[in-house]
């Protein structure tokens, strides 16, 4: 059976489909401008559970992760689409109200503007199409394929944040339930933001200035270890990555004391939404670096993705989400 990346690289080749591959396509717009877009299928079941989340958090993820395939384009966005198919007995509920309130709110704190979508009827679950759009400087979209041998990695933030909270919704936590550790886990796994400048931006919160120093980019869905292995195939480099310089979510430590286990969390956990981008080094070997955030460094290895624990190398195979 096909992996779902084999199968859009299939489709990618047999029909010739030069636009489909990265986070968003890039579509010219006009002599300064192009146009960046991206859509996202939520199947109620598959890719949330009402039993773990509220309709609100629903509405506000389904606009999250689009939003973040802009991000990873360096792009900012602008408008969006939401189509919902829900069968009657939810259509009945306040539900719908509910996912628009989250999503709208989200919306308004990023200044997207929801232009459009559509509505169907489901015989049983509930299944949401997410599309956002944003625009680019022309030529100035960050691609995956842009990583280049000695450039560094880095992460924008935190990560294993959002698996280590689908862990606790597995094992029955709840938001109304949770310890204050555990609810800060919950919520990355349920109503995580975009690594995007809020239209309200708080001063003293100064964001990197990612957008002008990646060389390629992508965001951090499937896990750090397989959005990791997309930038490697794209680009056609290698990667090594130094396990103590991985950022950890913070709370991670409530879920376990042992570091190979918290590092399992932020290496194959996926749904940070934080960005792993590459930037040129200047020549300072990742190994040496301080800075926050630089995990490692690109190599001519390509295809392989080395994991450095404690001086030792190890090859990372990637284990993130998949859903075929
Ligand atoms: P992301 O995780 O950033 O949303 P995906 O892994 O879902 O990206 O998709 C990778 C690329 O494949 C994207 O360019 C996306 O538009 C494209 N793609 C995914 N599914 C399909 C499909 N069913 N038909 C055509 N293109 C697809
Ligand atoms: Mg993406």
């Amino acid at each position: 059976m096909l992996t779902e990346f084999e199968f859009i690289e299939n489709l990618k080749k047999k029909h010739s489909l030069t636009k489909i591959g990265d986070d968003c396509a890039v579509i010219p717009k006009d002599s300064k401008t192009d146009l960046v877009i991206t859509t996202d299928l939520l199947v109620e079941d598959i890719d949330f559970r009402l039993d773990w989340s509220k309709p609100e958090f629903i509405g506000h993820k389904s606009l999250a992760v689009s939003l973040s395939d802009v991000a990873a384009m360096g792009a900012k966005p602008v408008w969006s689409m939401v189509s919902i198919g829900v069968p009657e007995r939810i259509w009945k509920t306040d539900f719908v109200d509910e996912f628009y309130k989250g999503y709208l709110n989200l919306a308004e704190k990023y200044g997207v503007e929801l232009i459009g979508g559509d509505v169907s009827k489901t015989p049983d679950k509930i299944v949401i199409d997410s599309i956002a759009a944003g625009e680019v400087e022309k030529g100035k979209a960050i691609l995956r394929s842009g990583a280049k041998i000695g450039d560094v990695i880095c992460v924008s933030g935190c990560l294993g944040g959002a698996s280590a909270g689908l862990k606790l919704l597995e094992n029955g936590v709840r938001e109304e339930n949770a310890a204050s550790w555990q609810l800060g886990l919950i919520l990355q796994q349920l109503a995580p933001y975009p690594f995007l400048e809020p239209v309200e931006f708080h001063p003293k919160f100064r964001f990197p200035e990612i957008n002008s120093l990646a060389t390629a980019m992508i965001d951090i869905s499937d896990g750090l270890s397989l959005d990791l292995r997309h930038i490697c195939e794209a680009s056609s480099v290698g990667a090594r990555i130094f396990a103590e310089k991985i950022p950890l979510h913070r709370r991670l430590r409530g879920m376990t004391k042992i570091f190979e286990e918290q590092l399992n969390f932020a290496i194959h956990g996926g749904e940070d939404f934080e960005l792993l981008y590459t930037k040129n080094s200047k020549k300072i070997s990742a190994s040496k670096t301080t800075e926050f955030g630089v995990i490692g460094e690109v190599t001519g290895n390509v295809g392989i993705i080395e994991l450095i624990i404690d001086s030792k190398s190890q090859f990372l195979t990637s284990k993130g989400f998949q859903h075929f």
